[in-house]
Parts: structure tokens; C-alpha cells; sequence
């Protein structure tokens, strides 16, 4: 039986540590610490070792869950060789784990809901096979974080309520990586607390839905409804080069159908999908019918799910070499890329023989359409032009309209958000502009049928506040 002195003390190639602290559980001397230093080949954090008073017990080798993490001090001096030299071939061949697909349910057929606009999204959520909910409450979003809170324990789901906005889409961060189906309802100031977070979900290709329902700004503003993200969701999910598809309900049907979308497309780019709705549309109470299927989620390839097979996979947004990190944007730019192609939607309301084009969404595209029917009745070729994707905005709907259109009113709840995005999306699609005018409320107020019809008949073009025509 070898001496203490005899028996290797334990040995550690940092780059196969991940940091899990077992082995500092199982060292009775306190001889293994946490450590600071991301380890720049894996972006994880190895222990460090301090083994004064190691009477190499040899308890964190067997503790430790990697085969060449930690492992008896080899005799000699240590020359870095590849582990199959060190430790011989594997003993079984290293799996490539294989994704298992989406089931999908046939459900009966069931009578309407009359339900609000975050009941339906959480309803569209579940559906869509998720059963993971963090979120920090805040108005007016909070009834679809309760719902969940009531229906996902019963669903062998869970429910979370964070400390934070930040810790809320960190604990989406984990449970993207790891493959489930991760949401959470926010409000504007909520969602802002969260832009970081969904950078690192984006550059680790994470997927996660955000219902964002956004209240008037800026600051604390207040709870009532206003378009306030729209330049934060298409323009600047956090820092880098970020991009999500954006989708904009206008109904509480919409509500549920397009956040089962949001799922799927999130798992379909692993990447966040923001639904961008309104304090009203939130609020508001609509028929509901329920679709006749749901999904029952597979586990792709990809996820670090912790068993054999998943073991190599890694997720991580790190890429400390220059060269990598352009190769990874210029990989986010491609998906972008398709995405924008393959995803744009809209809705069009009489827009075939359309002079004047109304562009409006969310709640005040409910407006815009009954000034449409207003509109036409009084003999003005009027049509509503409802984007279902703020981004990808979808111009490829919107081209042949514009041939004929001569004006294009921007009805919105925000001051010129969702006009920016007509303009810029029309410029880099090179297709020509007709004039523009918008009618504008914020702060709480919505446009209202009867002055968007006024706007309309008037056909006064309208210099936006403050700015410059
Ligand atoms: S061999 Fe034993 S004493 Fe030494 S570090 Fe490992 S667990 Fe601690
Ligand atoms: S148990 Fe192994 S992988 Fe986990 S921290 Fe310790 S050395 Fe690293």
C-alpha cells in the first residue's frame, strides 16, 4: 500500500475544467478554490489549486465528472501532450448526439375563448410546448407572468420569479442552452434592463421569447399603452451586431398564434424572438380560438443537455480571437440574411386599388382599419398596410403598393418609431417613396378613427415635432 507521500496529488489541465466545483465539495482540506480567469480556449472558469495541505486522498479526482479535468500528478515534469496520449484512447467512440424532433398533437376541437391579450399569449406559449417561465413583474404585462405562475406547476413546468429583469433573461440564457423552451412577459423598462442578456443569447445563438408590452416612455413614463420599443426591438437589442425577428399582433387571436410562431422560429435560428405588443392589446379582452394541434418539443443536437451524447457541445458568445469573432458576426449576418428573406408578414386590409396606403400596427392598426371602411365610404381608395414582422419589415409585400399608391399615412402610438423603420426598410430595398405624412399620440394616447379619417380627407402633410422637415 503506497505512503501518503507516495500517493500523486491531484493535477489539473485547465482547459478541461468547466468550473462545476465538485471537486471543491469533496477536498475535506480546503485545498481547491473557484477561479477568476476565463480560460481563453473554452470561455469557462477552472479551479485553481493550492495543495500545501493535500494529503492526496485522491477524493476530487473521483469527484470530478471530466475524464482529463482532474487527474493524479504525473511523475516528473509535466510535458502538455494530447489527452489521447496521456490517457490512451477513448473507451467507447464519442457520440454525435442526433436531435430529436418536434412532436406534433392533434388536440379536439374546442369552443372559443373570450380571453385578453396576455392570457392568449401565455395560452400560445404553452402550446407551443413551453415550460419554462422567468420573469420580474411589472404592468401591464404582469397577468400573463400569473397565468403561467397558475397553469406551469400543474404542467410539470416551471415558474420563476426573479430577483431582476437581469436575472431573468440570464436563467433564459441557461435554459436556451440547455434546449427548452424559455419566455417571459416584460414592459418597456423591463425589456430595456434585459437588452444585455439578449445580446449574449443572440451571439451564443440561444433561443427565447420575450413578449414585450411596451408602455409609455420614456423613463418611468407610466402604464398606458404606446409603441415606445419599436426602435429597440428592430435597432438595438444590446450591444454588437444583433438582430430578432420582431412580430407585432394586433389582436389577442394574433396574440397566441404569433407567439407559437415565435417559438418556432426562435428554435428554427436559435435565436430570440421579441412579440411586441401594447398595454392596451395586452389588456384587452378578445375571441380566442384555439388552434387544433400543439407541439410536444424534441431536444435539438445542439444543447448542452449534460448526458453522454450532448457532452461536446458548448454554448458560449466568447470568441477572443479577432479572426473568430468576424467569422462568428459574418455567420449571425447570413441567418439575418435568411431570416429576412424567409420571415417577413403582413397583413393587407383593401390595399389593391390603394391611393392612399395607411401603415399602422399593434392597437392602431384596429383605428387605421375602421377608418379604412370610413374612408372608403366617402369615396377615397383608402387600404391598411399591417406589418406582422417590424423586422424583417416586409417590403416584399409592400413593393407592388407602392406603384400605385400617391400617399402613405403612418398611423402610430410613438413619435415616428415605426415610421423609421418604413423609411429606412423602402431605402434599402430601393423601391421608390411617395409622400408621407403620419398622425401621431404617445405618452398613453392612441390615434383615434375618427382624426385619422380627418388626417386623411385634410391631406395636410404633417412635419413631425421637433424635427426638422
Ligand atoms: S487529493 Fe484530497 S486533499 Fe488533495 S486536493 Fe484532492 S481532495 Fe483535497
Ligand atoms: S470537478 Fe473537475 S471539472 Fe469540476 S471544477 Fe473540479 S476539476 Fe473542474
Amino acid at each position: 500500500m503506497p505512503t501518503t507521500a507516495e500517493k500523486p496529488k491531484p493535477f489539473l489541465l485547465p482547459q478541461y475544467c468547466k468550473g462545476c466545483g465538485r471537486c471543491i465539495e469533496a477536498c475535506a482540506r480546503h485545498c481547491i478554490e473557484m477561479g477568476t480567469e476565463i480560460n481563453p480556449q473554452t470561455g469557462l472558469v477552472p479551479v485553481v489549486l493550492h495543495l500545501e495541505n493535500c494529503s492526496a486522498c485522491g477524493l476530487c479526482f473521483t469527484a470530478c465528472p471530466e475524464p482529463y479535468g482532474l487527474a493524479p500528478q504525473p511523475e516528473g515534469d509535466f510535458e502538455l501532450q494530447d489527452p489521447a496520449r496521456l490517457f490512451g484512447p477513448r473507451k467507447a467512440p464519442v457520440e454525435t448526439p442526433m436531435s430529436v424532433p418536434d412532436e406534433i398533437v392533434a388536440l379536439p376541437e374546442a369552443a372559443p375563448l373570450v380571453t385578453k391579450g396576455t392570457y392568449a399569449s401565455a395560452i400560445g406559449a404553452l402550446l407551443a410546448g413551453c415550460r419554462h417561465f422567468f420573469g420580474y413583474p411589472i404592468t401591464p404585462s404582469t397577468e400573463g407572468a400569473e397565468l403561467m405562475a397558475k397553469l406551469l406547476p400543474k404542467l410539470d413546468g416551471v415558474f420563476v420569479q426573479a430577483v431582476s429583469e437581469v436575472a431573468t433573461v440570464n436563467m433564459m440564457y441557461g435554459c436556451g442552452g440547455a434546449g427548452l423552451r424559455s419566455m417571459t412577459f416584460t414592459s418597456s423598462p423591463g425589456f430595456s434592463l434585459m437588452l444585455e442578456g439578449i445580446s449574449y443569447m443572440i451571439g451564443s445563438e440561444l433561443p427565447g421569447v420575450f413578449v414585450n408590452v411596451m408602455r409609455g416612455g420614456p423613463g418611468l413614463g407610466n402604464i398606458a399603452p404606446e409603441q415606445a420599443d419599436i426602435k429597440l426591438a428592430c435597432r438595438g437589442l444590446g450591444h454588437g451586431n444583433t438582430q430578432a425577428v420582431v412580430l407585432v399582433p394586433s389582436t389577442p387571436q394574433e396574440m397566441l398564434d404569433l407567439t407559437m410562431l415565435a417559438f418556432e422560429l426562435s428554435f428554427r435560428y436559435r435565436n430570440p424572438v421579441v412579440v411586441l405588443c401594447d398595454g392596451y392589446l395586452g389588456q384587452m379582452t378578445g375571441k380566442l380560438k384555439l388552434p387544433r394541434s400543439m407541439v410536444k418539443p424534441g431536444l435539438p443536437g445542439w444543447a448542452v443537455w449534460g448526458d453522454r451524447a450532448h457532452r461536446g457541445n458548448l454554448v458560449s458568445s466568447i470568441q477572443l480571437d479577432e479572426a473568430d469573432l468576424e467569422a462568428h458576426n459574418r455567420h449571425l449576418n447570413r441567418k439575418y440574411a435568411e431570416m429576412a428573406a424567409k420571415e417577413q408578414r403582413a397583413d393587407l386590409f383593401r390595399c389593391e386599388d390603394a391611393d392612399v396606403l395607411l401603415v399602422a400596427c399593434n392597437t392602431p392598426a384596429r383605428m387605421a382599419k375602421g377608418a379604412v371602411e370610413t374612408l372608403r365610404t366617402r369615396g377615397v381608395k383608402a387600404g391598411l398596410f399591417r406589418p406582422l414582422t417590424l423586422w424583417p419589415f416586409p417590403t416584399t409585400a409592400l413593393a407592388p403598393l407602392l406603384e400605385r399608391a400617391e400617399r402613405i399615412v403612418v398611423v402610430e402610438a410613438s413619435p415616428g418609431q415605426l415610421e423609421d423603420e418604413l423609411r429606412l426598410a423602402v431605402s434599402r430595398a430601393g423601391l421608390p417613396l411617395p409622400k408621407i405624412e403620419s398622425l401621431q399620440h404617445y405618452g398613453g394616447m392612441l390615434p383615434q378613427q375618427r382624426e385619422i379619417v380627418e388626417r386623411v380627407l385634410a391631406s395636410v402633410p404633417i412635419v413631425r415635432e421637433g424635427v426638422p422637415a
